[in-house]
């Protein structure tokens, strides 16, 4: 009777299905305390095996508080009214860009607002339809092109063009300040052995200013959301099974490539859709979150492994040892919980601050 009871005792999994779990909590809560929430658990796992990851530059690279440059106005008649038209719009975006023109009053009221991610909006203000974004959307919107010498002086800038089916009305070309801590962060994300790549919107010269201050060699420039999309899936795709590609991004327009990374990360302060989608929710500014969290999955995947091990072989010798009638029931009732309890521990080892 007696090596059969310390046999059942013994072979109790109990610290075999702590392992895992355990280990995820304790992360789980240390990440929180850093301000750094995981809505998905699986978030860990993809982050420990991140290959590439895709930076939205807007309000991720960038810190979203754009400043207007420089303007040119080309309808003399609107000149007192073209900010004023502008601020009536945007009241309508959650865009970062639309803080610039908000900061104007206006008494004058948007209608009838189309917003199209990654292009601009469209208004009735006044009695009349107006256009607010990039060259290319307002071409496509009244068939007016920017004559390239005047885009050539706003280069390097965010450019957004106001106009109506009459004409070009303004030119605003913003400028934004890169994040504190990102040129550090990409450096360290290149020697941990992940590639980093740009998608924006925006257009390509003033997306390749940022790129090189911050270190990122690929950019993907002008893009659309559904192209962002599909940069993401085909980067998934490799030759030897899956790529675990990761997305970092603040807004609207990135929200379906979220969707479709391994490992989606949502900036502080980011458009409600594009959190919703994330595994990984940003409360802080500061981007040596991302590290924080890589560190934290490497070292979260380093433990239960560890666990694994130490529960398994624990089962394995103690169960013959038992069956043999080495160890009596009460020892093996000390050592089972002993075992959960070491890989409890360990475990907690993760709520320890990383130097
Ligand atoms: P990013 O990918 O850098 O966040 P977006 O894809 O959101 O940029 O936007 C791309 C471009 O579309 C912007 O650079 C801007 O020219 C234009 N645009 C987007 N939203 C707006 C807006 N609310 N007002 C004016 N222009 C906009
Ligand atoms: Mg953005």
């Amino acid at each position: 009777l007696s090596p059969t009871i310390a046999v059942l005792i013994v072979s109790c999994p109990c610290a075999l299905s702590l392992a895992t779990p355990a280990t995820i909590t304790a992360a789980i809560g240390r990440l929180m305390q850093e301000g750094i929430v995981v809505s998905r658990t699986t978030a860990l796992e993809s982050l420990h095996r991140l290959e590439l990851l895709f930076f939205d530059k807007t309000g991720t690279l960038t810190e979203g508080k754009l400043r207007l440059q420089q303007h040119t106005v080309i309808d003399p008649a609107r000149d007192q009214q073209h900010f004023q038209v502008c601020s009536a719009i945007e009241q309508h975006s959650e865009h970062p860009i639309a803080r610039v023109f908000t900061a104007f009053e206006s008494s004058l009221v948007a209608t009838e607002v189309q917003n199209t991610p990654g292009k601009g909006l469209s208004a009735h203000v006044d009695s009349t339809r107006w256009y607010l974004g990039t060259p290319e959307y307002i071409q496509e919107q009244t068939g007016q092109a920017l004559a390239s010498s005047l885009r050539d002086s706003y280069r390097g800038q965010t450019l957004v063009v106001l106009a109506h089916p009459g004409g070009i009305v303004a030119l605003y070309g913003l400028a934004d300040t890169l994040r504190d801590e990102a040129p550090a962060l990409i450096s360290w994300l290149k020697k941990r052995g992940i590639r980093t790549a740009m998608l924006t919107g925006d257009q390509q010269d003033a997306a390749e200013l940022i790129a090189d201050e911050v270190g990122i060699d690929q950019v993907y420039a002008g893009q659309l959301p559904a192209d962002k999309l599909s940069v993401v899936q085909q980067a998934q795709q490799h030759s030897s099974g899956k790529k675990i590609v990761g997305m970092v991004g603040d807004g609207v327009n990135d929200a379906a490539v979220l969707a479709a990374a391994d490992c989606a990360i949502a900036t502080q302060g980011a458009a409600a859709l594009a959190s919703a989608g994330s595994d990984i929710l940003l409360l802080t500014p500061r981007m040596s979150a991302i590290r924080t969290a890589i560190e934290t999955a490497d070292k979260t995947n380093r433990i239960i492994r560890q666990n694994l091990i130490w529960a398994s072989s624990y089962n394995l010798l103690a169960i013959p040892a038992a069956a043999m009638g080495y160890v009596p029931p009460w020892a093996a009732a000390v050592g089972m919980s002993l075992s959960s309890l070491l890989v409890i521990l360990n475990a907690l080892r993760l709520k320890k601050r990383q130097a």
